[in-house]
């Protein structure tokens, strides 16, 4: 028997700010450690000395404060080289927001410099071994690089960070993976996805009226994924496209790890479809062209406030959102009642808003499905507000819904 101990630092009963902790066979491994970019961020507690941490992918509830543990203890950090690339590229990004938001810096760029040492490189079908525990990597089918962890001794416990399992243009849907103990998220607890290709071609009918009518269509994105995807369904329609913000750099770091993509070259022509605002004098352009994709995905900044700013009096025009909008947000608070705060000023949004459903999540009866096809004793359910709505669904199995701060033990 290989008893651990496993205990949430944060991210079991929430969407954002994970973390959590496995004790045992003489070593500590953290498993994530993000961050919830709210205002002000909040960040899971603090582990105690960790000797080796494993990273699922590169958003921020899931990286977010990793260079404060990797700074700290200097320990191994095992994920994807193309995570690690983009997890760089948010690390100092979110410690750039907290000095522009005066919030307290939770670490320096020298503990992410230190970070980025730390990287030992893992890809999909790699095994390590850890002492007695043996490691493997899976596709996670969430963004591009984003991994599941297999622990196996006795038994296996898989960990499956942000999962999706249907296939999307960027990346192929997860597999199930058999093991005893499962890890799962659960962010859509309760809801399913509407059907990819209705959603898809109601899209881009949206974007064709609205540019019949003579209107620029906005689309406001997270710049890791979601850009891209987006970029890809767009890119052979013929019209003035734009992309703006950080998914721009992300494009190109995808480019460079080609075996993450399920067909690059369907990206790099649809990076060729786009143009690439530059500077301000491309972004006034930009903002007279048919369509911009940029970031932010939840309208509290980056570029899409300009373009927003330009058009929002113009009923000819709409915003198009395609992520999730967190509450608080300006996303939020377009979606509820029209009104958005530009300039520490609250206008109200003239222009058409619509919302489509792009999930790089799976939806709840996928999660049910893979969970069947893991075919686990016991079901560990995280990432999620909505856990309980997964019990009447899972009766043949042990449901742990874990709380933060609680130890429980497994046979791994
Ligand atoms: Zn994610
Ligand atoms: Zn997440």
């Amino acid at each position: 028997m290989m008893l651990m101990k496993f205990r949430f630092l944060g991210g079991a009963d929430i969407v954002g700010r994970m973390g959590m902790t496995m004790e045992g066979d003489g070593k500590n491994i953290l498993v994530e450690y993000g961050m919830s970019p709210s205002k002000p961020p909040e960040y899971p507690i603090s582990p105690p000395r960790v000797d080796h941490l494993f990273l699922t992918h590169c958003h921020l509830d899931h990286c977010g404060m990793v260079p404060a543990v990797c700074g700290r203890d200097g320990c191994e950090l095992f994920t994807t080289p193309l995570t690690a690339e983009i997890s760089e590229i948010m690390m100092y990004d979110s410690l750039k927001i907290a000095k522009a938001e005066g919030y307290p810096e939770p670490y320096t760029d020298t503990d992410v410099d230190k970070t980025m040492r730390c990287v030992a490189p893992l890809t999909f079908g790699d095994e390590i071994e850890l002492g007695n525990i043996e490691v493997a990597v899976h596709s996670a089918g969430h963004v591009p690089g984003a991994a599941m962890f297999e622990f196996s001794c006795d038994n296996s416990t898989l960990y499956t960070g942000d999962l999706h399992t249907a296939d999307q243009g960027l990346v192929l849907g997860a597999k199930p993976v058999k093991c005893t103990n499962l890890f799962i998220e659960g962010t859509y607890g309760g809801r399913n996805h509407p059907d990819r290709k209705s959603t898809v071609d109601s899209f881009i009918a949206k974007i064709e009226e609205v540019i019949d009518r003579g209107g620029t269509v906005i689309i406001p994105c997270f710049a890791v994924g979601r850009t891209q995807e987006i970029m890809i369904l767009l890119k052979d329609l013929g019209y003035e496209m734009w992309v703006d913000g950080m998914g721009r750099s992300v494009t190109r770091l995808f480019l460079d790890y080609p075996e993450y993509l399920r067909d690059p070259k369907a990206l790099k022509s649809a990076r060729r479809a786009f143009m690439e605002v530059r500077n301000s004098g491309m972004r006034r352009r930009a903002s007279k062209g048919k369509i911009i994709v940029t970031t932010g995905g939840m309208l509290d900044g980056g570029p899409v406030l300009g373009y927003i700013r330009d058009h929002r009096n113009d009923p000819k025009s709409a915003i198009l959102l395609v992520g999730y909008q967190a509450e608080d947000t300006n996303g939020r608070m377009l979606l509820e009642d029209r009104h958005m705060v530009i300039d520490d000023e609250t206008v109200k949004i003239e222009c058409e808003v619509q919302k489509y459903d792009f999930s790089a999540h799976a939806g709840h009866d996928e999660i049910i499905d893979f969970i069947e096809g893991c075919d686990p004793d016991n079901v560990i359910i995280m990432h999620s507000e909505a856990r309980e709505l997964f019990l009447p669904d899972l009766q043949n199995y042990n449901v742990i819904l874990p709380e933060t701060d609680k130890t429980f033990e497994l046979d791994v």
